[in-house]
């Protein structure tokens, strides 16, 4: 597919990579097939060997997850693609492929930022603020800076070119979250990223029937990968792949509709009496407005945040609890409207003192906007708001 085409076009006709007979399917066979038999010995013992391109076994690549690794490798840019069986997989399997210290986003995704503290050896930094990221990174040594392109929930931007730069002055790798963006957005391996990882769950897939993630890099990266897939075990199945490879051709439509409808909700939010302060990068108040503008096109993601100016738990529920049309759910992404509570939920493991610095406050909601008219998606956020 000519790469020089946007990504809504690519998306739409990806992974077809197998041929069949004479002809290429236009959507890629779904081979569930565990094991494969080999013409002879020789020929499968090339195939272990890497010196020939084939399968051998479902841990160790299958061609229906192949497509689907080929097809993020391409819109990614990257050498090599490796999917797991969840974001968390991908993202425990490219850090614990990490040796020595990490300097990691203080306000990255909580599961994350979980990973990173029961690992240890991480020093959690504010990634907006480059002299202090370059000061961690100095002080500990490390070879890894860690950070989300759009931070899950504040939705903080991260600035790929300069942290790139300030890593690799460093000798470090820049490894950076792309899940709220998607290719869609920005392809964070342009810029200077080094590894690139995926919840496939959210946005890719973006129908709320799978679970995956990838890691995308050099073919050092995929190498360290691959030998996590079969020693850990945690790849992503076919038939999910096939899944992911289904969701993913709509990924250009989904995020221009969700994109804008973000947007429209965040500008109603930010002038609602009832709300203290709404955090989205398509608003000229968020502190990386400018950045956002010129790093993603015009384009500022599905996620909205605001803080109730009631700030506690208890108006958070009545708010959760008077909505008819979004879904008080844990995740986002999806073609619906999801929102949900990150002290009580995503957040939950913080501890409290911690959550208030970053400012998750008891009273703050995040919405992943869906595909739904953004009308209706106003007026059920407004009715849940008269209800706080
Ligand atoms: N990264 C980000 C930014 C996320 O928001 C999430 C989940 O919400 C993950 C990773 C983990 O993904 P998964 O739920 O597929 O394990």
């Amino acid at each position: 597919m000519g790469t020089g085409m946007n990504i809504g076009t690519r998306v739409v006709r990806t992974a077809r990579v197998l041929p069949f007979g004479d002809g290429v399917p236009v959507v890629p066979p779904l081979v569930q097939s565990v094991a494969f038999d080999h013409a002879s010995f020789a020929a499968q013992d090339r195939v272990f060997a890497g010196e020939r391109d084939g399968f051998v076994y479902g841990r160790y690549g299958t061609p229906t997850t192949g497509a689907l690794e080929a097809a993020l490798a391409e819109l990614e840019g990257t050498a090599s693609a490796t999917c797991f069986t969840s974001g968390m997989a991908a993202i425990n399997a490219f850090l614990s492929s990490c040796e020595g210290p990490i300097v990691a986003q203080e306000d990255c995704y909580g599961a994350t930022r979980a990973v990173l503290e029961r690992r240890g050896s991480v020093t959690f930094v504010d990634p907006t603020d480059h002299g202090a990221v370059g000061a961690a990174l100095d002080a500990s040594g490390a070879r890894v800076l860690y950070a989300e392109i759009i931070s899950n929930p504040l939705l903080r931007v991260v600035d790929v070119a300069a942290l790139g730069a300030i890593a690799h002055g460093r000798s470090a790798r820049l490894a950076i979250d792309a899940t709220l963006a998607t290719p869609a957005l920005l392809a964070p391996a342009s810029l200077g990223a080094d590894v690139v990882i995926h919840s496939l769950t959210k946005y890719i897939n973006g129908h709320g029937d799978v679970m995956g993630g990838s890691v995308c890099g050099s073919h050092e990266v995929g190498a360290a990968m691959r030998e996590r897939t079969i020693l850990d075990g945690a790849y992503l199945p076919p038939h999910d792949a096939w899944l992911v490879i289904r969701g993913m051709r709509t990924l250009g439509v989904r995020m221009a509709r969700q994109c804008d409808s973000a947007l429209a909700v965040a500008t109603h939010l930010a002038g609602h009496p009832k709300v203290a302060r709404v955090h989205y990068p398509g608003l000229a108040s968020h502190a990386e407005h400018d950045l956002a503008c010129r790093q993603f096109d015009g384009r500022f993601g599905g996620v909205v945040s605001f803080a109730l100016k009631a700030d506690d738990v208890g108006a958070a529920g009545r708010f959760l609890d008077a909505l008819e049309l979004a879904a008080s759910a844990t995740t986002l992404g999806d073609l619906f409207t999801a929102v949900m509570h990150p002290a009580t939920a995503s957040h939950r493991r913080l501890a409290p003192e911690e959550r208030a610095r970053l400012g998750i406050s008891d009273g703050f909601i995040r919405i992943s906007v869906g595909i739904e008219e953004p009308g209706d998606i106003v007026a059920d956020l407004d009715r849940a708001l008269s209800a706080v």
